[in-house]
């Protein structure tokens, strides 16, 4: 009898690469497999297809898909200092985790992992929650992780998994049932570059800084609430090298925030905008001091630099558990007032020069894209890293003045 292969994807915009049709596969004959560019997109071995199409009728990203509509917005810091130094934003994403722990729940999130990629994993115990915190700007590989999520619910094992939006609609659809035990956080995202993309910039710091690679983080809090990095390097003498990567000075940082190197379905987001699939979403409260400036005021203002996130729950159990929690500070805003500096819950990013910049990448490597960022910003990245290190208040009275 002749199989009906199916098609999993017509167009690359199609394809979120969130890897359900891998994990639902019953006869293991999917593999992602990495394009030019490095990003990962599913690949039948016809060989091992039996023609069942689960794959097809899992996929969250093509097929039309019912989305929680936010209940309540918040702008949040965690109480925990040191969780939110470690954290990209105001570190809700530690204090839901350390909680969901101590009850005796699993966490999976997006970790570095020894192939200087960023894999989905499980966590169990609070000591290693550091290792999901932070962001990764790169797409993280589910891997078998909506599997093991599955096996776990099933036993009755309580589980929280975090993730990009399309991530957790893709566990959501691979599930295809409601589990109690279920809580999903997804975060505001604009796009994910890949990790091939991600490795070339990591060997192109290694050759400049002359060391071995030993430390990275996209966003180092030591500095205050931004998109500042930091990179440790070891050089062969043995000597330590601590480099701040500026959002200005980083072409990384530079292509990333632009939206020039993410995936290509990142442009058409299903999730950016008010429709979301986690029964939480956590972001940065970026532009709180238009929208809020009675949080930032008087004596219980919040410090800025240790990072404020916009909490939104979209479901009741996402409410339930917000409200549960006592190592979070939250307080009341709306949505409109968060879309407000957060353009990615409006709508997706802009594809700009995203075809010429992949186009010189494939050509000439990072190096290639490094020297054309070179070119361009010049000496007024230098400016904008002395802005960076003026304190926000200090920035905004200078601002009222000149
Ligand atoms: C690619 C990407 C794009 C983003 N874009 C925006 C944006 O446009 N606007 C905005 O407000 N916020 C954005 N964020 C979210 C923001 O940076 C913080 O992750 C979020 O506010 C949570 O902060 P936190 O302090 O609570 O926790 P943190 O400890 O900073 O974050 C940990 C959480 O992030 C998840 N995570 C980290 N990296 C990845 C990854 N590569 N893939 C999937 N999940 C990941 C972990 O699983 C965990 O749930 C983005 C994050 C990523 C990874
Ligand atoms: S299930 Fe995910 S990885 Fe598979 S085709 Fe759909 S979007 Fe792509
Ligand atoms: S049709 Fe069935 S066997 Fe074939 S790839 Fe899809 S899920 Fe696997
Ligand atoms: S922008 Fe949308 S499609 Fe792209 S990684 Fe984020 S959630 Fe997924």
């Amino acid at each position: 009898m002749e199989k009906n292969i199916p098609v999993l994807y017509q167009n690359k915009s199609d394809c979120c690469g969130c890897g359900a049709c891998v994990n639902v596969c019953p006869r293991n004959a999917i593999k992602m497999v990495a394009d030019e560019c490095g990003f990962l997109y599913p690949k039948i071995d016809d060989d091992l297809c039996v023609g069942c199409r689960k794959c097809t009728s899992v996929c969250a990203f093509q097929n039309i898909s019912e989305e929680n509509t936010p209940l309540s917005t918040y702008a949040a810091v965690s109480k925990n200092k040191e969780q939110a130094v470690k954290s990209a934003s105001g570190g809700i994403f530690a204090s839901l985790a350390e909680d969901f722990i101590n009850k005796g729940g699993i966490v999976f999130g997006a970790s570095f992992d020894e192939k200087r990629g960023v894999s989905h994993q499980l966590v169990d115990k609070v000591e290693n929650l550091y290792l999901l915190q932070g962001s990764k700007y790169v797409q993280s590989k589910i891997g078998n992780t909506y599997k093991e999520a599955k096996k776990l619910l099933t036993a009755g094992e309580k589980v929280l998994f975090s993730g990009t939006p399309c991530q957790v609609a893709g566990l959501r659809s691979y599930l295809g049932k409601v589990y109690d035990g279920l809580l999903t956080v997804d975060i505001i995202c604009h796009g994910v570059p890949s990790e091939k993309i991600f490795q070339s910039y990591l060997h192109f710091i290694e050759d400049k800084y002359k060391g071995k690679l030993t430390y990275f983080t996209f966003r180092d809090k030591n500095i205050g609430w931004g998109i500042n990095g930091k990179a440790i390097f070891e050089t062969p003498s043995g000597k330590k090298k601590n480099v701040t990567l500026w959002q200005s000075g980083s072409s990384y940082l530079f292509y990333f925030i632009k939206g020039w190197i993410y995936r290509e379905n990142c442009y058409q987001c299903k999730y950016a905008g008010a429709h979301r699939p986690g029964d939480i979403t956590l972001g940065d409260y970026w532009g709180i001091e238009k929208q809020h400036p009675e949080y930032l005021n008087g004596a219980d203002g919040w410090d800025e630099s240790n990072g404020i996130s916009v909490v939104i729950a979209n479901t009741s159990k996402g409410l339930e558990v917000l409200n549960e929690i006592d190592g979070l500070e939250m307080r009341s805003s709306t949505f409109e007032k968060a879309a407000y500096g957060n353009k990615q819950l409006m709508h997706p990013s802009e594809k700009g020069k995203r075809q010429e910049i992949l186009e010189q990448y494939r050509i000439g490597g990072w190096d290639a894209l490094e020297n054309r960022y070179q070119k361009k910003i010049g000496i007024r990245k230098y400016a904008s890293q002395v802005k960076s290190l003026i304190p926000l208040k200090m920035k905004r009275w200078l601002k009222g003045r000149i």
